[in-house]
């Protein structure tokens, strides 16, 4: 078998964290760049439902929740904005220059994230979806391999990954190169993966291979690939 395609879920793991029978949960990660959230708005327009960790993150730190309080009570109150909200950037270059802040932001926030997509994969199983996408860019980082198998990772050239998010985040070369330097080298994500959607060219050849990896999913998780039909041409 080619390792883009390995497969090491077994549905022990997905009960340990999700606990459903009937739903299974598929992780998609990739690195800064690469097009995860291009390849997850994909599937979520094939029919796939769309777990976003990034969303995740924000909604446990929004005003007045326990999360918040329990940031601002940890580091100081110049966490919040005046208008009593996160103070986003300030918290993220103070993480950027120490690790061990990071690792105690981590520590309270990882939980409740963990919490609320729980949540959310069991109001879509509800709903009878027999599959979720589970969107975490800092998955095998986080240690969640095991629990979110089969991975999909979302690959692309270093030079592909600067020139698209400097493009995207109006940001210099040197933040971007930063933000890539910060994570586990894209090259160890492709190799643990059990798919691999190469983003290096054009955007219908990537949706193609989106494609391919959703039938093959469905296939290997036993789900009826009918339910995520290709649109046909017009
Ligand atoms: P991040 O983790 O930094 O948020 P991401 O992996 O989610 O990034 P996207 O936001 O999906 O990446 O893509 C990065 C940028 O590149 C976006 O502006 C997107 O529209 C663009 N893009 C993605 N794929 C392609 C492609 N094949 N061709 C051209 N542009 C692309």
């Amino acid at each position: 078998m080619a390792r883009s395609e390995r497969f090491a879920c077994t549905p022990s793991h997905r009960r340990q964290l999700y606990n459903l029978p009937m739903t299974h949960v598929f992780g998609l990660t990739g690195g800064i760049g690469t097009g995860k959230s291009t390849v997850a708005r994909h599937f979520a327009a094939r029919g796939v439902p769309l777990v976003d960790a990034d969303q995740l993150a924000r909604e446990v730190v929004t005003k007045g929740t326990p999360g918040l309080l329990a940031i601002a009570s940890e580091f100081g109150d110049w966490v919040l904005t005046a208008e009593g909200e996160l103070d986003r950037e300030a918290v993220a270059a103070h993480v950027f220059a120490h690790p061990e802040a990071r690792a105690r932001l981590n520590q309270l926030t990882h939980p409740l994230v963990r919490a609320l997509s729980v949540q959310r994969v069991q109001e879509f199983a509800s709903l009878g979806h027999p599959l979720v996408c589970y969107d975490v860019p800092l998955l095998f980082e986080s240690k969640l391999a095991d629990v979110l198998r089969p991975i999909v990772v979302v690959s692309a050239p270093l030079e592909v990954q600067l020139s698209r998010a400097m493009a995207r985040d109006g940001a210099s070369r040197e933040a971007v190169l930063a933000r890539i330097e910060s994570q586990l080298p894209l090259a160890d994500k492709v190799s643990q993966a059990d798919f691999v959607i190469d983003n290096s060219g054009e955007l219908t050849e990537t949706l193609a291979r989106a494609d391919q990896v959703l039938a093959a999913l469905c296939e290997r998780l036993g789900v009826d690939p009918g339910r995520y039909p290709t649109p046909r041409s017009p």
